[in-house]
């Protein structure tokens, strides 16, 4: 009888799994670390503030984090343009605008991001304007910058999860900590570049060090079922 029960419940396993390999593909990235470099670290090197390169592995409490460094750019005076200046001199990572495009000739893709609207300003069109899922800045008239908006908490994981009840098969893919939950929450969930420890703690995830790895990996995912 137990057997029984097993065999039928694998069975609807299979099928779910079948019925959800005929679903459309949409895929979920990470921002930083995938298409372009860490923002505040680049900000940091350019300014020389060391207490801008701090991250969350430093500063587990990420509103700690996000206090210290709006603290950091009022005692140093730098308004919203000041660090737009900075990141309007960075660039993609290389071949990251042409990843992008392959991607979204083959399925549909949006990137999910802990940065903020106001400073991927400069990259949107180097990265050809696509979708991105950000939070925001509190911008004071004068320029300053006096707080930050999370649009809403777990963004990565809600949007993804989202995209599920929406009726798509999800890839997500991402490099750190912070894009753990999403990947678990997707159909198919990849690391790219990631560094050593996150590697030995989330053993689960497929890794991808470079483009090619990426690509194949996403031709993988959407490939239409009987082809
Ligand atoms: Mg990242």
């Amino acid at each position: 009888m137990q057997q029984g029960r097993a065999e039928s419940s694998s069975e609807s396993g299979e099928q779910q799994k079948h019925m959800s390999m005929n679903l459309p593909t949409f895929i979920a990235s990470d921002l930083e670390g995938v298409f372009i470099p860490e923002i505040w670290i680049a900000v940091a090197e350019k300014t020389g503030i060391q207490e801008l390169r701090l991250t969350t592995r430093e500063v587990s409490d990420y509103d700690e984090l996000m206090k210290m460094r709006l603290r950091v750019l009022a005692e140093h005076k730098l308004k919203i343009q000041d660090v737009q200046a900075v990141i309007a001199t960075m660039d993609p990572l290389p071949g990251a605008p042409e990843m992008i495009d392959w991607i979204r000739e083959r399925t549909r893709l949006v990137i999910i991001t802990d940065s903020f609207y106001d400073f991927l300003v400069p990259f949107n069109p180097k990265l050809g304007f696509p979708t991105i899922f950000a939070h925001s800045l509190t911008v004071e008239r004068d320029g300053s910058v006096s707080g930050y908006n999370l649009r809403l908490p777990h963004g990565k994981r809600k949007a993804v999860h989202a995209l599920r009840e929406l009726g798509f098969r999800v890839m997500a893919f991402g490099d750190s900590y912070n894009d753990t939950a999403m990947l678990s929450e997707a159909n198919f969930g990849a690391l790219f570049k990631p560094p050593a420890n996150v590697v030995a703690d989330f053993p689960q995830f497929p890794v991808a060090n470079d483009y090619t790895g990426l690509k194949a990996l996403i031709s993988e995912f959407v490939r239409i079922p009987g082809q």
